[in-house]
């Protein structure tokens, strides 16, 4: 069985280092059902893709933590060696009463590794909303060797943020892209049904349910109304068009990249990416340097811009997502975000989440071991 439990930073850190070789909890109904050789997932509640992966070596319960505590040394138990180690602590996590009714459980852990592989973005977008077109993702992401998959697909497959896309419709082009039957043909409710019936399902791997929205500045007042009845497990926000224009499909060279110093569509895209961040309408920012997809040279340093974006999500406690969608989909040769933004994330502190940007089932889990490795500076 696979187990995830949330825990705060300092315990985290102690089972990392080899501490903590025991966890403690409630022996409540859902814990009676652990066994030895489960695999227990540690997010870290700071950030929940920082991950111990442990397995079950042992099960003891007992009438309650005192009983517990006479049979461990505190650092076992996760205390530091200065400190006291008091039964009482466990009050601030569970009542008396509960306690005397359960009793107390002692884990026996031991750590496996720190590389929990999600994959943070992948769409249903040439599929039916089914529980069975899901199913064909979740199947990938077990051969894939994935701990979880997370389905988000774009606002401008529902109806409710139609009004959010007028602004691109000035171009032909575009009035035919978002004409396609795959554009604006569910509603939100249609998703939650579907969410509702996969979350019935006991899956060995962690599915999360959330949205890719597109953002532009001038549609954020749209988007803020529209958002703040949607409830998901997570919004991602992602910056697709500079100038209302697209920046990466068949018909931007000719809309966009032909007719704009490439100079000034990475300045506004930069600029949308910061206004999208502070907007504080999302959890995660969609591959934040995906701009550089045909390889165009900025003809501008950078730095100062990733270091600004870093700021700003640190500052949001967001998510950046490190995707590696523009490498096998459109040939670009970084696996994932640029080595120059993913190290000032990393010095900064960002917390960060694999995305594949998958299309289809087969693209599932596609590079994401090398970008969870690269999130780690590993590789
Ligand atoms: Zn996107
Ligand atoms: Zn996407």
């Amino acid at each position: 069985m696979r187990i995830d439990m949330d825990l705060y930073e300092e315990a985290f850190e102690s089972i990392r280092s080899g501490n903590k070789r025991i966890e403690m909890r409630l022996n409540d109904e859902k814990r009676q059902k652990i066994q030895v050789n489960d695999l227990i997932f540690f997010h870290n509640v700071r950030n929940e893709y920082d991950v111990l992966r442990c397995k079950v070596t042992s099960l003891k319960t007992y009438k309650d933590f005192f009983e517990l505590y006479e049979h461990y040394d505190k650092e076992t138990i996760g205390y530091r060696k200065e400190e006291n180690a008091d039964p009482a602590d466990m009050y601030e996590y569970y009542s008396e009463e509960k306690i005397e009714t359960y009793g107390a459980l002692a884990i026996g852990i031991e750590y496996i590794d720190d590389l929990y592989l999600a994959d943070g973005h992948m769409h249903l977008e040439y599929g039916p909303l089914s529980t069975d077109y899901v199913m064909e993702f979740v199947e990938e992401g077990i051969r894939k060797g994935l701990d979880e998959i997370n389905i988000l697909d774009h606002s401008h497959r529902f109806k409710e943020f139609e009004c959010c896309y007028e602004h691109l419709k000035v171009y032909e082009e575009q009035k035919n892209w978002l004409s396609k039957e795959t554009k604006f043909c569910n509603t939100l409710d249609d998703y939650y049904r579907l969410i509702g019936d996969v979350k019935k399902k006991d899956l060995p791997i962690r599915v999360k349910f959330g949205l890719e929205v597109c953002y532009t500045s001038d549609t954020e007042e749209l988007l803020k109304k529209i958002l703040k009845d949607v409830h998901l497990d997570f919004l991602t926000g992602a910056v697709h068009s500079v100038d209302h224009i697209l920046y990466d499909m068949s018909f931007s060279e000719k809309l966009l990249w032909d007719r704009k110093d490439p100079s000034y569509i990475y300045q506004r895209y930069y600029e949308e990416i910061l206004s999208l961040i502070v907007s504080g309408l999302f959890d995660r920012l969609a591959h934040p340097d995906q701009i550089k997809l045909f390889d165009i040279d900025p003809g501008r340093d950078l730095s100062l811009t990733y270091e600004k974006i870093a700021d700003a999500l640190k500052e949001k406690d967001m998510y950046g997502e490190n995707n590696t969608g523009i490498h096998y989909r459109y040939g670009h040769k970084d696996i994932g975000i640029c080595e120059k933004m993913l190290e000032t994330f990393r010095n900064k502190d960002v917390k960060l989440i694999c995305a594949s940007d998958a299309h289809k089932p087969s693209d599932v889990g596609t590079d994401i071991y090398i970008a969870a490795l690269r999130n780690k500076g590993r590789r």
